[in-house]
């Protein structure tokens, strides 16, 4: 049986400022048009300043109510006394030799977070986590074994998005942006969707398109339909096996949806003409990697508007996975590309400073082993 839980944190999801000590005041960017609104109907302002203090905190980045200039004293003073704009505590910046710079987040209540910024020649990416810890419990994944601690709220998800524009010199803005680090964002979806909103929208958000934002999904399938209906970003699914069977060793997550149910839904998206849904399959040696895995995987895909990204495992301190060998590894790549598979073999960015795919931790010391007993605990 499946626990429901696992489509849902563990944990209720609860704004962050209702855990902190009585009389802390709300985070300003939490707030939804309707609430923001509200409170400036009440204080007897215009509702379109609303728009106007989005600009200040997403698009001017401001970091206190003093600066927001286009608005009243006395409106800045009302939002002072009753709220504050949330900032995410850089705890540790580690550079990778390859220019990957992995940040280290602490949050307002203890917990902690990673983004990733991976520079390339054309464009400045940034994955981001949306929620601290998983609860998924993916075989190879370092994430899982800290388990759930929670879902973030937009504003956590939104501000990692800030503080690394802020740390950004010589005028360089970050270009994409993958839902791809700590967490899996359709099970927290409506601050997910939230952050998304802030992120793309170009009049008072972050103004990134959403054609150059991916998100990336263990397979929910009804999330998975609702995302595609309600935005136009890029859809990720972790794939990972070509089997039922194997995925399910691999991935809890696929005794609650199979296999087959994952590619059936893919199968009746409505994918944009010249769109295509990309299928990460990390590649471990011994496990998932022969020529015939190859051959299964290009018959199970065959029909939908796909392109493989294939990542070879990054190991991580504790877990038993092995990267495959580079021969075996263009091997299983020249079987999809024969079979006319588009694919992208990812290479490992910032792996001297743990900041590859599958080894965010979301902490500074070693890996705590008990979260990844938790999640596994919750399906049977
Ligand atoms: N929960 C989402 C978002 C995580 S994205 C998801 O699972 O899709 C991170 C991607 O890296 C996923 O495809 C994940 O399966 C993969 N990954 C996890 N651990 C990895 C590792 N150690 N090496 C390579 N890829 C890994």
């Amino acid at each position: 049986m499946f626990d429901a839980r696992l489509c849902r944190p563990i944990r209720n999801p609860v704004l962050y400022y209702r855990l902190l000590p009585h009389g802390m005041k709300p985070n300003i960017a939490d707030l939804s048009l309707k609430e923001l609104s509200g409170f400036l109907t009440e204080h007897n302002h215009p509702i379109y300043r609303a728009k106007q203090i989005w600009q200040w905190l997403f698009q001017k980045r401001a970091t206190t109510f003093v600066e927001m200039s286009n608005l009243s004293r006395d409106l800045r003073e009302a939002l002072g006394d009753d709220f504050l704009i949330g900032r995410l505590q850089i705890l540790r910046r580690a550079e990778s030799r390859d220019g990957t710079v992995k940040f280290l987040f602490g949050l307002a209540d203890g917990e902690s977070i990673e983004s990733v910024l991976i520079p390339e020649a054309t464009r400045l990416t940034l994955c981001i986590s949306t929620q601290a810890g998983c609860a998924f419990g993916c075989a190879f994944c370092a994430t899982a074994v800290l388990g759930l601690k929670r879902n973030l709220t937009s504003s956590e998800i939104v501000n990692q998005v800030l503080e690394v524009s802020r740390s950004l010199q010589n005028g360089r803005r970050i270009t994409h942006i993958v839902l791809m680090g700590m967490g899996e964002p359709l099970a927290n979806y409506e601050q997910t969707l939230r952050a998304l909103e802030i992120i793309t929208d170009s009049q008072w958000g972050i103004g990134i398109s959403p054609r150059r934002v991916t998100l990336s999904t263990v397979g929910l399938v009804p999330q998975i339909e609702k995302l595609m209906a309600e935005t136009k970003i890029n859809l990720a699914i972790s794939l990972h096996a070509p089997d039922n069977r194997l995925r399910g060793q691999l991935m809890p997550v696929n005794r609650k949806y199979s296999l087959a149910q994952v590619i059936d839904c893919c199968h009746s998206l409505p994918i944009p003409r010249r769109k295509r849904i990309t299928f990460e399959y990390v590649l471990l040696r011994g496990v998932n990697d022969s020529e015939q895995h190859a051959r299964e995987l290009a018959k199970l895909l065959r029909g939908i508007p796909s392109k493989v990204n294939v990542i070879p495992f990054n190991p991580h301190p504790g877990s038993e996975f092995l990267r495959p060998s580079n021969e075996s590894i263009a091997r299983f790549q020249n079987v999809l590309h024969d079979a006319g598979v588009q694919i992208n073999v990812r290479r490992p960015r910032g792996d001297d400073i743990q900041a590859a795919c599958g080894q965010l931790q979301g902490q500074e010391a070693g890996p705590q082993r008990h979260g990844n007993r938790r999640a596994e605990a919750s399906i049977s």
